[in-house]
């Protein structure tokens, strides 16, 4: 049997009907940028978070650039980010020209809050955490730390779209929290895109401006703003996907709980949750000591798997200057080396996860 590592296109195929007649009435509609689609879903999906406002952008990656300029963060000033991360995470910081304070992972493959306070000194700004691989983060210490020392916190929740903390949906702690719609993220469109929430109507005001070529009134420029709109194909996708995400959330989860129950091998260390965080399983990341010898031997069997991330943003080539070596952040290092993500995506049948529960056991 041959086991893709995702299939964006079965995903598709769940609410296919449904996403050619919202795209069809968009393109019939003559109205393409900043219209009644993206107002309904930017209306949607801050309600669906739990927050007053949501301001859809192009990606992820210009959520997180636009958050950070829009706190007034810049030169001289510090971010406390994960090491274990991707790299999208820090490049809001740097294209700011803040610089980026790594903390290691713990054992949950997030941020160790017990190693924040530490890194904590006048030129700190922000916290940004990552609820990575689909994982909330431990939200009670960050915003404890926040409180205390008067930062802001920036959550990077490209992978966790309705994961909780303690009950409360992760998005709604943040001053401003960043969303990737990336096609196979949680909640995906059918191209780039991304959205900021906030419960701050003076930074949601500041978001709408910057997006927008930084004008609020048409042809007034107050702001030197970008161009980062979510246009309305795009939006009426989402507004679909919205629909059905307690669902396909499900769908992985379910999978992720075969994988939990069924997948027993001495040499692979299978994902801990946390007693007071929920999970969607944007990824399934496992360890295993030889990396490459577990992918080539799934390989041979017909699975495919990716890594995330096998070379965390502190060591990438273009943060060089930033002098770091991998031994730094030994936990994040660790599981560059040592993570193998399996397949799980909404969509993929039955035969193939118990193909994969199979094939791994014979490891
Ligand atoms: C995907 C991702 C991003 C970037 O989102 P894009 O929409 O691809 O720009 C940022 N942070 C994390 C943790 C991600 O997984």
């Amino acid at each position: 049997m041959k086991v893709e590592y995702t299939a964006l296109k079965r995903n598709y195929e769940l609410y296919e009907n449904e996403y050619h007649k919202s795209v069809e009435r968009i393109l019939k509609s003559g109205w393409y940028i900043l219209g009644p689609e993206l107002e309904e879903f930017e209306r949607r999906f801050a309600e669906y978070i739990g927050v007053k406002y949501c301001v859809g952008v192009n990606s992820g990656t210009d959520a997180l650039i636009l958050a950070i300029r829009a706190l007034g963060i810049g030169t001289g000033d510090e971010v406390i980010v994960p090491a274990g991360t991707y790299i999208a995470s820090v490049l809001g910081i740097t294209e700011n020209g803040a610089t980026p304070v790594y903390v290691d992972s713990n054992e949950f493959l997030l941020m160790d809050t017990l190693a924040i306070e530490k890194k904590i000194n006048e030129k700190t700004r922000a916290i940004l955490p990552v609820h990575m691989y689909g994982q909330a983060c431990d939200m009670d210490t960050i915003t404890k730390l926040a409180n205390r020392y008067n930062l802001y916190v920036i959550e990077d929740c490209a992978q966790c779209h309705g994961a909780t903390w303690n009950e409360k949906m992760t998005g709604s702690f943040g001053d401003i929290s960043c969303f990737s719609f990336y096609p196979t993220k949680p909640l995906g469109a059918f191209g780039d895109a991304g959205a900021l929430v906030t419960n701050d109507p003076m930074l949601h005001d500041k978001l709408k401006m910057l997006r927008n070529y930084g004008s609020r009134i048409k042809y007034y420029n107050e702001s030197i703003g970008v161009n980062s709109r979510l246009d309305e194909i795009q939006s009426a996708v989402l507004n679909i996907g919205l629909n059905h995400l307690d669902e396909t959330n499900s769908m992985r989860k379910k999978i992720a709980d075969r994988y939990l129950e069924r997948i027993q091998n001495t040499r692979i260390a299978m994902p801990t949750i946390n007693k007071l965080a929920t999970h969607v399983f944007h990824l399934f990341p496992i360890l295993v000591d030889d990396q490459m010898d577990f992918q080539e031997y799934l390989l041979k069997n017909g699975v495919k798997t990716q890594v995330h991330y096998p070379i965390p943003p502190y060591v990438a080539e273009c943060y060089r200057n930033q002098g770091y070596v991998y031994d730094d952040f030994p936990r994040a290092a660790y599981i560059a080396k040592h993570e193998v993500s399996l397949p799980i995506y909404a969509g993929m049948p039955d035969e193939e996860v118990e193909y994969v529960i199979s094939v791994v056991n014979s490891y």
